[in-house]
């Protein structure tokens, strides 16, 4: 049997921060490195924040877009990426309603639709609460993710985007959703806020601008993997099974005596794997399938991205590779909501999706040259009561046993890479004192 002191396990951006944070602790304290192994069960690492090029075109495994709120982060990163060309650029992002383009957030500019539906949405927004049909119990603190939409923006907005979107999204009843299910990614918006912007347009979100590498999001991989010893990492090497007690994993290769074990696996799975009895039904998820389509010439231009909440159409989002680097063929991503058990016959889908861009006149007469397609499955988790309280009991269990879960999926919940960079840091300064012990020895 080995033993390593640390065992990472999956080599996505939270495995790999870690390991970075963790080395970095130890030379700032004059330690040795730390011993140290990253398990991974793909044949290469990345995670979902990986990259396809093909015929020319760079896509990821669906859209993936930067906005750092911590400048070291990115400064750590970029230092890491000597020649890479990263765009900086001002997000355009559309929302089609009913043949229409209008702005993004939908809350903050319905002004720009037609003037029925403009004035739904301002009656439904003045009344909300108190609209007929109006959701149940809608005064005092919101129950539901779908609860908080009504409360907050009445049934006109909500009808006609956020509901549809968010379920096509998601693919569950939003009113299973905790309140605060998508944290800061919500836009929120008051009634001042929306009247401002038919003024005054600011439609600022938390990401209004975002970088982008030439080489695909997976250049931000590339600069963690930039100062880790290759040998670190054990790729096409699945973590099969965890002894707590014994505090010994089982890989699909050996065993491994571990002193303390940071997963990034989606939570469940790691329950699972470790034995550990769980509230399974607190977890559920959805899955995302992506089709990364390269045609022969340009498409619509001045767009990243348009947001599709038409139950009709397949996708609830469809992204421009093409304009955020001035490409002169059109690259898109297509994104595909469906529940985490649904059976996905991607050829049909391809072919749906290919008609319903047709539908939209995003394709008019072009040649599909290449294509890609993935599923994410889990994409994005239900963010609810009980599972929060499972989230938070089991890892509290895992933790006492020297196992820390963390990550989109390690820790349930809704993040970006940079979020993932930051949990891990913070796990890595609190072993700070353990890697001063061994500097002294
Ligand atoms: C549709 C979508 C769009 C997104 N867009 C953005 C965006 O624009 N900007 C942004 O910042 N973030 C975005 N994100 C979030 C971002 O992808 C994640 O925050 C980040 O990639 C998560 O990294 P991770 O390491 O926590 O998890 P993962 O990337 O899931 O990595 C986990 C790793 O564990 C490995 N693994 C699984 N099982 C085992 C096993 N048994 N043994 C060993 N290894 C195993 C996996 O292969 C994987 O490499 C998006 C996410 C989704 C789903």
């Amino acid at each position: 049997m080995e033993s390593v002191e640390y065992l990472v396990v999956g080599a996505g951006v939270s495995g790999l921060s870690f390991a970075n944070w963790l080395r970095e602790e130890a030379a700032a304290r004059g330690a040795r490195a730390p011993e140290m192994l990253v398990l991974e069960a793909e044949a290469e690492p990345g995670g979902y924040c990986r990259s396809v090029l093909r015929d020319g075109f760079v896509w990821d495994y669906s859209g993936h877009f930067f906005h750092f709120r911590h400048p070291e982060i990115e400064d750590w990163l970029r230092a890491r990426m000597p020649g890479a060309d990263v765009r900086q650029v001002a997000k355009r992002s559309l929302i089609r309603y009913r043949g229409r383009d209008i702005d993004f957030p939908f809350q903050k500019n319905i002004h720009q639709l037609a003037r029925e539906d403009f004035i739904d949405c301002l009656y439904g927004l003045f009344f909300r609460g108190q609209e007929e049909g109006g959701v149940p119990g809608a005064v005092g603190a919101p129950r539901s993710f779908k609860q908080m939409l009504h409360q907050r923006l009445g049934a006109g907005i909500c009808e006609r985007f956020l509901v549809p979107y968010n379920e096509k999204l998601y693919a569950c009843d939003l009113d299973t959703l905790d309140p605060d299910a998508m944290g800061r990614f919500f836009p929120h918006a008051d009634v001042a806020d929306i009247l401002r912007n038919m003024k005054r347009p600011d439609n600022a979100s938390y990401n209004a601008s975002f970088t982008y590498p030439r080489g695909g999001a997976v250049e931000y991989v590339g600069a963690l993997l930039h100062d880790l010893p290759p040998a670190m990492l054990a790729c096409g090497e699945p973590l099969v099974g965890l002894d707590l007690a014994a505090q010994v994993a089982t890989s699909a290769a050996r065993r491994i005596r571990y002193r303390h074990l940071v997963s990034s696996l989606p939570l469940p799975r790691l329950l699972a794997l470790a034995g550990l009895a769980h509230d399974a039904g607190a977890f559920s998820w959805n899955k995302v399938a992506v089709f990364n389509l390269g045609f022969d010439r340009k498409g619509p231009s001045g767009v990243h991205w348009i947001y599709f909440p038409d139950r009709e159409l397949s996708f609830y989002r469809v992204g421009f590779y093409d304009n955020i680097h001035d490409g002169d063929r059109m690259s898109l991503y297509v994104e595909l909501g469906a529940p985490a058990g649904a059976e996905l016959d991607m050829e049909a889908l391809r072919a749906r999706v290919l008609a319903d861009l047709a539908r939209e006149g995003i394709v008019s007469g072009h040649r599909l040259v290449a294509w890609h397609s993935v599923i994410l499955d889990p994409a994005y988790v239900h963010i609810t009561a009980r599972s929060l309280a499972e989230t938070r009991r089991a890892r509290a269990v895992l933790e006492a046993a020297g196992v820390h879960s963390v990550g989109r999926y390690g820790a349930w919940t809704y993040c970006s890479i940079e979020d993932n960079m930051v949990e891990t840091r913070e796990l890595a300064a609190r072993f700070a004192p353990l890697l001063r012990a061994s500097a002294g020895a």
